[in-house]
């Protein structure tokens, strides 16, 4: 096997692909970090021979790239090519730990608008080893939003926040995208996984807006857990889920607990979709423990390219990859991550595979049904961006009436106690405003807390509208700011209070 530089595995694809009929679809590709230029060189090597239509343009991007001062890892023209293409192929890259970096998945994923991160997750039993052989399921991801915002800071010598943000727009796009996939793709059933009986404001609005679209998707059973029992459920009983749709942060963990489940993280692909552009990976990173040795395995990258050959309209070369990728694991071919168990492992066929002679027996069986997988078929699939462009992704609704009826005002302290901080905080009580309520870590801490409560140096102060006001206005507020300065108290920030449509828009204090 001659070692083909990425550049002439791209030149090939093209050359490849000219001969076939139809027009050829430009791509964006990085080869990435770690085991990156392998499994990227092993899987175009496949789409290849497959014949994908295909004209791949290289970017850099990555810790080459953080190195040179990109602090997110890409160079601005490298955006052009992805605007242009507007289809991405993409390998796993190194983050370099320390601060400085951005991650350029977030970067990527939240510049160009990729709102949901579609992860399929099947076992391939019994020629995969896995606890569950009867897992086959999708993990739709909110991709944009929650504690990904980034929004980070340091408040107080011993509080540090991140801001969580759940908007109806991302909750709309999102919940939307999974039943219209499940429809799309003949699931039954979609699962909403939330932490709302907490965070009954943020994740309380996902649920919501869940209950509210799937009423338009009747033929689509629905259902919600809390994230804890529905995680630990995925893990037990992966059986009972057919598409779970949930915020980023437990996305991100739920999808790499059920790839791993299925045998190893080297299997999953996934898809990150927007309006305008699509980026196609493998869910795991760039496992620098075994990159330079040949022998990562390309699966889940290969199957991020079937998502994306799907995505532009290829569906038969999909398949195609698809259908031979299967029958090699049936033939017990397996790199050396899946060593170890399976049918394969004990068929005596030699193992493990490198990455590219991996991927030359996926090759070799091109054109193949797998005998004992169902076979794939893409035909009848809509590609999963065209479905919920059916209909209007987001149609922002007339804005509610607002009102403002007091502020939490969060300040720094750390030599007084809850009520000796009410005391001097009442003192500033102005005529619009006075003091309710004062919290700890959301706790409340003052009027009648509790001696045993820790409290750190960053209260949260409630100041509500007098009685005989009813509403306040933000000079109210700043009147407030200025006494509460004037007394020397070290205010770090505020959030107001509003109602909307006479609904309040804020939690009460735990214990409140
Ligand atoms: P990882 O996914 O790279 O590796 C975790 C484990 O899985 C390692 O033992 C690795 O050897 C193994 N593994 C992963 N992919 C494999 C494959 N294809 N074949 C065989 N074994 C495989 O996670 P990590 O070690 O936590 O992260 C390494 C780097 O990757 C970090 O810099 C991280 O920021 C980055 N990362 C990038 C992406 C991405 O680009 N999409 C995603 C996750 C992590």
């Amino acid at each position: 096997m001659k070692n083909d530089t990425p550049q002439d595995l791209l030149n090939q694809t093209a050359a490849a692909s000219a001969g076939q009929p139809g027009t050829l679809v430009p791509i964006t590709v990085a080869h990435g970090d770690g085991i990156g230029p392998e499994i990227m060189a092993a899987t175009l090597k496949v789409l290849m021979a497959a014949g994908a239509r295909i004209a791949p343009e290289t970017i850099e991007i990555g810790e080459k790239l953080y190195h040179a001062g990109h602090s997110s890892g890409i160079a601005p023209e490298s955006w052009d090519s992805l605007r242009r293409t507007k289809v991405f192929l993409k390998a796993p890259i190194t983050t370099p730990s320390g601060g400085g970096y951005k991650s350029l998945n977030v970067t990527i994923r939240k510049t160009l608008g990729l709102y949901a991160n579609v992860r399929p997750c099947v076992s391939y039993a019994p020629f995969v080893a896995t606890k569950h052989p009867r897992l086959d399921l999708v993990i739709v991801r909110e991709n944009e939003e929650d504690l990904y915002a980034g929004i980070e800071h340091r408040q107080t010598d011993e509080v540090f926040q991140c801001l969580k943000l759940i908007t109806r727009p991302g909750c709309e796009k999102i919940v939307r995208y999974a039943f219209e996939y499940a429809r799309a793709n003949g699931r039954k059933k979609v699962t909403c996984m939330s932490k709302d009986n907490i965070m009954k404001m943020t994740d309380g609005l996902f649920h919501q807006v869940f209950d509210e679209i799937r009423v338009d998707y009747p033929e689509i059973a629905a259902d919600h857990m809390i994230i804890d029992i529905g995680a630990a459920r995925l893990a037990t009983r992966p059986e009972l889920f057919d598409v779970i749709v949930t915020p980023n942060l437990y996305g991100d963990i739920i999808s790499d607990i059920a790839a791993e489940m299925t045998g190893s993280v080297g299997l999953a692909g996934s898809a990150n979709i927007g309006e305008h552009v699509a980026m196609f990976e493998a869910i795991h990173g760039s496992a620098p423990d075994i990159a330079g040795k040949g022998i990562a395995n390309p699966s889940g990258l290969l199957l991020g390219a079937v998502m994306m050959l799907v995505h532009i309209g290829q569906p038969e070369v999909a398949a195609k990859i698809h259908n031979a990728w299967l029958c090699t694991l049936e033939d017990g071919v397996f790199t050396a991550d899946l060593q170890g168990g399976g049918v394969g492992a004990r068929s005596g066929v030699p193992m493990p595979f490198g990455s590219m002679d991996f991927a030359d027996a996926i090759i070799e069986r091109l054109g193949r049904l797998p005998g004992q997988f169902k076979p794939v078929s893409y035909q009848q699939a809509p590609t999963p961006q065209a479905a919920p462009a059916a209909r209007p992704l987001y149609v922002r609704a007339p804005a509610a009436r607002k009102a403002m009826v007091g502020v939490d005002v969060f300040v720094h302290q750390a030599t007084l106690g809850a009520d000796d901080l009410a005391a001097q905080l009442q003192v500033s009580n102005t005529a619009a405003l006075q003091l309710q309520m004062i919290t700890n870590r959301g706790v409340k801490v003052w009027p009648g807390g509790f001696p045993e409560t820790f409290c750190t140096d960053h209260w949260r102060c409630r100041f509500v509208a007098s009685t005989d006001r009813g509403a306040i206005t933000q000079r109210d507020i700043v009147t407030l700011l200025a006494t509460l300065t004037d007394a020397g108290v070290d205010v770090i920030k505020t959030e107001n209070l509003c109602t909307f449509d006479g609904v309040k828009g804020f939690a009460l204090g735990q214990g409140q």
